[in-house]
């Protein structure tokens, strides 16, 4: 038996009394946030050392009382742990600007940035006496919130800390519990999973997920909205109004990509015992703007992580497969390699005259993919297995030329 760390997510139901406390709150968290990185970057430029988050918040106590005594409204959680997030930042700065050295990562490093208002309210977290009921939570400071959904939160499991975030003018609370869990081997059957740009996926078991394009259907929507906003004086009472409308909507496209996704990664790790995928070069193929619109849509980056840390809650094991693989281009029943395949062809037709198979494109490379869990497990135990801390990641046929720094990123 061991313990994971999990978080509960779900929507407070305020009051304005609340609501106006919790701005406050978010407030302070992004004061403290853009005070800290102001404080650090003078002393780097003066010294060439920074102070860390302790170091940041016993002098911010020693100023409190003259000069910001506002912040005695707040509970002392939010500014001392946005100074924690900011030390959280620059380690992740430091971590990709070594990546990037070693020439590793393709993307920027991230410095970390002011918060601004402009970007949402943002949010805030509170550690200490967090107490959890079917129908509301306790908070330090803030008190009792009642919560729109009962019994979802768990009421029995240790309570690390709790978020409360804003997002278009709904708050949500973010409960990270540490939880006992019994992983118990998975016993169902090994699938290959090939991603797709007009279907969300097909399954070697022949099934496949179709794609709601839900942005694309919003997205005549968000455009109407988004002229309506351009069209008003900015800063008038009827340009905020729409702003607002714009945001709902936005809310509720991504609302529906993720539940669609979670509804997907949720259901095969479940019932699969092993779940073999592509390792897509994804912010390549995000270059790509005719297929960026649907990739972004999809999420495939998001799906393999939700499907990462699914996996080892339900004993599933993922294995990801080499990008170099050609299981588009490899006829699933013989082995026979079609090197002129393209892009726009849609049926895999074997030229292997005692084959001769004509198989759905997407259908072939997920068998593929399949496969390729067999073939690994003898070559695991000759060479060792590419895995990571939890041991549920494995890379088929890795290709040592070209490695993504992030391949085995399962903590998250
Ligand atoms: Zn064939």
């Amino acid at each position: 038996m061991s313990t994971i760390q999990r978080a509960y997510k779900t929507e407070l139901d305020l009051n304005n009394v609340q609501t106006t406390a919790c701005r406050k709150h978010a407030g302070a968290a992004r004061w403290a946030y853009n005070w800290g990185l102001a404080r650090k970057q003078e002393a780097y430029r003066a010294t060439g050392t920074t102070p860390s988050a302790m170091d940041l918040h016993r002098d911010l106590n020693a100023v409190k009382h003259t000069n910001f005594p506002w912040m005695y409204e707040v509970s002392k959680c939010a500014p001392q742990e946005a100074l924690r997030n900011l030390d959280a930042a620059f380690a992740h700065f430091f971590r990709r600007v070594k990546l990037k050295q070693q020439g590793k990562l393709s993307g920027k490093v991230g410095y970390p940035q002011r918060k601004s208002r402009k970007h949402g309210l943002g949010s805030f977290r509170l550690t200490g006496s967090i107490v959890v009921f079917s129908d509301a939570i306790q908070l330090p400071r803030l008190g009792r919130l009642r919560l729109k959904e009962r019994g979802y939160l768990p009421t029995s499991a240790r309570i690390l800390s709790a978020t409360v975030s804003e997002h278009a003018g709904h708050w949500y609370v973010s409960v990270l519990v540490d939880q006992e869990h019994i992983v118990s081997a998975n016993s169902g059957p090994v699938v290959g999973v090939d991603l797709g740009v007009k279907k969300l996926a097909t399954l070697s078991d022949g099934t496949e997920e179709p794609n709601p394009r839900h942005l694309k259907q919003g997205l005549r929507k968000i455009k109407h909205c988004q002229r309506a906003v351009s069209r008003k004086r900015k800063g008038s009472r009827n340009w905020t109004k729409a702003v607002h409308r714009l945001a709902c909507l936005h809310r509720k496209v991504a609302n529906q990509r993720a539940n669609t996704l979670h509804c997907f990664t949720s259901r095969l790790a479940k019932t699969k015992s092993v779940v073999v995928i592509e390792d897509l070069n994804v912010s390549g193929m995000l270059k790509n703007h005719h297929l960026a619109q649907a990739i972004g849509d999809v999420g495939f980056g998001e799906f393999r992580r939700q499907l990462t840390y699914k996996a080892a809650w339900y004993g599933c094991r993922v294995m990801v497969a080499s990008r170099w693989e050609p299981s588009s281009k490899t006829c699933s029943q013989c082995g026979w390699e079609d090197e002129h395949l393209m892009l726009a062809d849609r049926v895999f037709r074997c030229q292997n005259p005692e084959c001769g198979l004509a198989l759905d494109r997407d259908l072939n490379a997920a068998l593929n993919l399949a496969k390729l869990a067999g073939s690994s497990s003898e070559s695991q135990t000759a060479c060792g297995e590419e895995s990571s801390g939890q041991g549920h990641v494995a890379l088929v046929k890795l290709s040592p030329l070209k490695q993504e720094p992030d391949t085995f990123d399962a903590s998250a």
